[in-house]
Order: C-alpha cells, then sequence, then structure tokens
C-alpha cells in the first residue's frame, strides 16, 4: 500500500514535531509544509520537505490524504478547523477544554457536508490524559479521578509572566506537589484544592531599573494565573534564562482510585515525562492521522475525537499482527 500523505498546516513548535514525528513512521510521508508567512522565509528541519503558501492548499487536495494542524488554539484552529473540514481529512489538538463543544459542533457540519472526517483535540491534554479519565470511571465507577501537571513549562502562564511591566523575559513551571501525589497514590482520595495539587515556580529577568519586589507582588497576585497558587519568582539573568531554559518539558499524571468492595482500594496510575511537550503532543498526532484515514477510507464521516477510535487504528500494525504480538 503507497504511504498516507500528510500535509501540516502552520509550522511552530508543533509543526516541527510533526515534521519529525512523520519521519519516524514509514507508512507515512510528508508532503509539504502549509504556512500563512512567505514559503521562502521557512526552514524545515530537512531541506527537501515542500513549503507553501496557504492559498495552494486547495488546489493540492489530491495529493493530500490527512492534514496535521498545527495553529494555535486560541486564534488559528477555530478558524482554520471548521473551514477545512469542509475540504480535508484533518486532525488538531484544539485545547481550550471549555470550548471543545462548540469546536466540535462547527467543525462537525463542515465535515458532514463535505463527507470528510476530522479528529479534534488530540494530543495529551485534551488527548492521552482524557482516555485514561474516561478509562478510569467506567472501570471504576467508585472513585474518584486527579489530573496532575508537570512538572512543566506552561505557554500561556510565561506569557502572562512576560507581560508584567518590568519583566525583559521568563518562563513558568508547574510542579505538581508531591505530599497530594503521594496521598492520591495511596487510595485515600482525598479532596484537594487548586493550591494543594501544583504549585508555580518563575525564572524571570528583569528589565533594566525594574522593582524586582513589586513586580514578585505582580506575579504572585494575578488574578486567574497566580492568585489561587502558591508561587516562587526567581530573578536570573538573561543568559541564565537563555542557557537554563529554552527547552519545554512537560508531562502529568491521571490517577484514578477506587474500590470495587468494602476492603479493596485498586488504583490507575498514567503517566507522561516529557522532554519536548510539543514533539510528543505531535507523535500523537502522528499516529491519530493514521486512524483519521483509516476511518476517513471506512466511509466514517464527520468530527471525531479520541474517544471515538478503536485503539488498533492507531498502529501501523495489522489486527492479526496485533492479536498475535500485543494482546
Ligand atoms: P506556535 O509555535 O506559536 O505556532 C502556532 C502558529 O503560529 C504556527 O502554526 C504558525 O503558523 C505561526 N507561527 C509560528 N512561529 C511563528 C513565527 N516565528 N512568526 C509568526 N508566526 C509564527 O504554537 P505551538 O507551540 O506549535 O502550539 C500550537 C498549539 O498546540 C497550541 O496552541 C496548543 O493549543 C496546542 N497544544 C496541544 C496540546 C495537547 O495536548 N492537546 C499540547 C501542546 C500544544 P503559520 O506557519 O501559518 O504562520
Amino acid at each position: 500500500t503507497s504511504p498516507i500523505r500528510i500535509g501540516i498546516v502552520g509550522y511552530g513548535n508543533l509543526g516541527r514535531g510533526v515534521e519529525a514525528a512523520v519521519a519516524k513512521n514509514p507508512d507515512m510521508r510528508l508532503a509539504g509544509i502549509y504556512t500563512r508567512r512567505d514559503p521562502a522565509q521557512l526552514q524545515p528541519l530537512h531541506a527537501a520537505t515542500p513549503v507553501h503558501a496557504m492559498d495552494s492548499l486547495l488546489s493540492h487536495r489530491g495529493q493530500l490524504d490527512v492534514l496535521i494542524l498545527c495553529g494555535g488554539s486560541k486564534d488559528d484552529l477555530p478558524r482554520q478547523a471548521p473551514e477545512l473540514a469542509a475540504h480535508f481529512n484533518l486532525i488538531d489538538s484544539f485545547d481550550t477544554h471549555a470550548r471543545i463543544p462548540e469546536h466540535f459542533a462547527k467543525v462537525d457540519q463542515a465535515a458532514q457536508g463535505g463527507r470528510c472526517t476530522a479528529l479534534i483535540s488530540a494530543g495529551w491534554d485534551p488527548g492521552m490524559f482524557s482516555i485514561n479519565r474516561l478509562m478510569g470511571e467506567a472501570l471504576l465507577p467508585d472513585g474518584a479521578t486527579y489530573t496532575f501537571w508537570g512538572k512543566g513549562l506552561s505557554q500561556g502562564h510565561s506569557d502572562a509572566i512576560r507581560r508584567v511591566e518590568g519583566v525583559a523575559g521568563g518562563v513558568q513551571y508547574t510542579i505538581p506537589v508531591e505530599e497530594a501525589v503521594n496521598q492520591v497514590r495511596s487510595g485515600v482520595r482525598p479532596e484537594l484544592s487548586t493550591r494543594d495539587k501544583h504549585q508555580r515556580e518563575c525564572y524571570v529577568v528583569l528589565e533594566a531599573g525594574a522593582d524586582a519586589e513589586l513586580v514578585r507582588r505582580t506575579i504572585v497576585e494575578m488574578p486567574h494565573y497566580f492568585d489561587q497558587y502558591d508561587t516562587t519568582v526567581h530573578f536570573i539573568s538573561a543568559e541564565e534564562l537563555a542557557r537554563d531554559h529554552a527547552a519545554m518539558p512537560h508531562g502529568g499524571f491521571v490517577i484514578r482510585s477506587g474500590n470495587t468492595s468494602a476492603r479493596n482500594k485498586q488504583v490507575i496510575e498514567y503517566r507522561l515525562q516529557l522532554d519536548s511537550n510539543p514533539e510528543f503532543t505531535a507523535s500523537v498526532l502522528v499516529a491519530y492521522a493514521r486512524a483519521v484515514h483509516r476511518m476517513a477510507q471506512a466511509g466514517q464521516h464527520g468530527c471525531k475525537t479520541v474517544f471515538d477510535v478503536a485503539p488498533g487504528l492507531l498502529s501501523p500494525k495489522s489486527a492479526d499482527q496485533l492479536r498475535a504480538e500485543l494482546l
């Protein structure tokens, strides 16, 4: 069978991750990168990867099996996914949890109309963590689910501290509180507040002449972002920021603890420890792109989520092979 032809739409961190991930999957081929910027200015990881302007996407329809949308959840995906789902099979990593139902409805309408298959909100959260929350609830109905994130770099919180007056640069890490994690793992089902579960650690470069104490207070008291957490602010130099904080690590745990009888507790844990959030997210998207291709070929059109995909569809192995090797 011929390789699945993938198109990358948007070339930021996630787009680069997808380029790297496709190269690790021999049953796929990267047909091209599509960007809203001048294609000549983009430098793909592999010099031979074709880069095209977004305008040419529709005319390449016959050369692409699945598009992997790598735009931002805030402004790009809400527009691009419904537009493109009328013409292409696609997948996105839309991660604004509260707006997923709305995003689903728009993409579903477009995909049904175009007889395309569009899978939204893949990645790790939403994505692999969502599946593990669902499994935990289904397998242990008498129980509680806990999601912890980190240690990881939060893009949104890093952006928020960079907007504080007097801040020249900075990053924010979300860190699970160890005591809370241990309590959850023991199966006692604690009631945990936001502050009990995570703490926030900021590394900040000050602008010349900035008031460090004022900057610290502005950060730790920032509504929604920091005021509900214990936040520590470390001041560092621009060199230290560039040297020690350029990576994008992330991860976390989904834990379900429950009782199957009065005397027996059961604990399920799924853990991710990621050197690179975008590269891992991209790897998940690429595996789900394979499933999207197969579902489209089977005529399963409309909008889908990770909940609708049978695990076997993610694997390049045949159902026979999976039964023999992994079952
Ligand atoms: P990003 O680097 O900011 O890229 C987003 C878009 O911005 C790109 O597609 C690109 O579009 C444009 N862009 C990138 N670099 C640019 C530059 N130097 N100048 C101008 N435009 C540029 O964002 P990202 O880190 O790849 O993340 C994308 C999304 O992934 C996030 O919004 C998040 O929602 C999602 N995500 C989901 C999960 C999950 O678990 N579900 C995990 C991680 C991330 P053009 O090429 O068209 O210009």
